[in-house]
């Protein structure tokens, strides 16, 4: 027996489910253009994880043609690039989760120059010897910030490791209580200092630390005293931090160094621009030794820290083995570069670059572009 005998009588029967065609014919049948873009072997793949689901999800078969134009869906979906180009339009320019900074032309063209061709990454052109790849933004770094010396890494959490490694290993580094900082989720000032195989010497309290805590604090176990820039966070109120005139003075005369971890670290003077201030680099190096920021905050550059200073610590830096670990490639370099020679010309600066441009927008300029863009964004979006 296989089942009931068909009635002939039944009045409206239910319509006869449809059986999924062969891979074969499904194949078969498939527009051209489709297989002339991905290919007879990938089309066949899409088809069969196609016919797969549908197997799987038990619901109506749909028709020969919908199926082929799930395959194509698939393929198109998966040709996409996962790292894409969106808009921004979140208000906060300096945005980690959607890339931060963005460059301008001439460093974009810059990168691509170097990465089609051969380069002089690590050769000297003048003498035929080899060179060091920070010399290609090395003498840019000094004139722009006062530093007699920088070095290039990955980015400024890798600076601050790197600064704590060269100059603290297995000793003490004294920092303030108020300065012991979380940035963003996994770096913290704390947990870095492990890392490094530093010992954290904690002075003063959450909301006042003082001359004389740093004072009394450094001995002949420091290796170190650090200066963390409260980048996302403000204490207020009853506060007072140590005079960071008479802090470098002391750290000199006790012989110790002092960096300054400025998360940010603008080139420029922001106030000029109509923005809140911020510490610059060279006026932060007037009072450390060395000096740690980021090249895609402020900057308005690449991924990457530097680290700039006293010449004889920057060399200590340099040859500490973790910077062959920490170095960047030559798109790094290639985009730093061009973005510190904007520099040389502060009076085109805000036209040029990106970040600059952004952060300085006067508000109607702001809100006639919201005006303009939010139809367009409305017909993409769910109500
Ligand atoms: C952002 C920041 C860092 C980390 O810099 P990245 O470039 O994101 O690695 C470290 N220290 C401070 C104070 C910061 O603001």
């Amino acid at each position: 027996m296989n089942g009931p005998a068909p009635t002939p009588q039944a009045v409206d029967p239910a319509p006869s489910p449809r059986r999924i065609p062969s891979v074969e014919r499904l194949v078969g049948g498939a527009p051209p253009a489709d297989l002339e873009t991905y290919g007879r072997t990938a089309f066949t793949d899409a088809i069969r994880a196609v016919v797969a689901g549908l197997r799987a999800g038990g619901g109506p078969v749909p028709d020969a043609a919908a199926i082929r134009a799930a395959a194509s869906a698939r393929l198109a979906a998966e040709r996409r690039p996962s790292l894409r180009p969106v808009l921004n339009l979140t208000g906060t320019v300096l945005h980690t989760n959607l890339g931060r900074a963005l460059l301008p032309r001439s460093a974009a063209e810059a990168v691509a120059a170097v990465m089609v061709q051969a380069s002089n990454l690590e050769f000297d052109l003048e003498t035929g010897a080899r060179g060091e790849r920070d010399d290609h933004v090395e003498a840019l770094i000094c004139r722009l910030t006062g530093a007699e010396a920088a070095v290039v890494v990955n980015n400024n959490a890798a600076a601050v490791l790197l600064v704590l490694n060269a100059l603290a290993m297995r000793r003490e580094v004294v920092v303030s209580r108020g300065e012991l900082v979380e940035i963003g989720g996994s770096f913290r000032v704390p947990d870095v200092m492990v890392r490094a195989g530093c010992r954290l010497r904690e002075v003063g309290t959450t909301n006042r630390t003082h001359l004389r805590d740093y004072a009394e604090a450094l001995g002949p176990r420091t290796g170190l005293v650090m200066k963390v820039h409260p980048s996302n966070y403000a204490i207020a109120g009853f506060t007072a931090a140590a005079d960071p005139v008479a802090l470098h003075a002391l750290c000199r005369e006790r012989g110790v160094p002092l960096a300054d971890d400025l998360g940010s670290g603008s080139l420029v003077d922001l106030a000029a621009h109509g923005l809140p201030p911020e510490p610059t680099v060279r006026a932060a190096l007037e009072r450390a030794d060395v000096v740690t920021f980021s090249g895609d905050k402020l900057l308005g550059a690449v991924q990457c820290g530097i680290v700039a200073g006293r010449r004889d610590l920057i060399a200590r830096v340099r040859k500490n083995p973790l910077k062959r670990a920490l170095r960047v490639d030559k798109m790094t370099y290639a985009a730093l570069e061009a973005v510190l020679r904007l520099y040389l010309h502060p009076e085109r600066l805000r036209a040029e670059l990106p970040t600059l441009r952004l952060l300085t927008r006067a508000r109607d300029a702001i809100a006639a572009q919201a005006e303009r863009l939010a139809p367009a964004v409305a017909e993409r979006l769910p109500p």
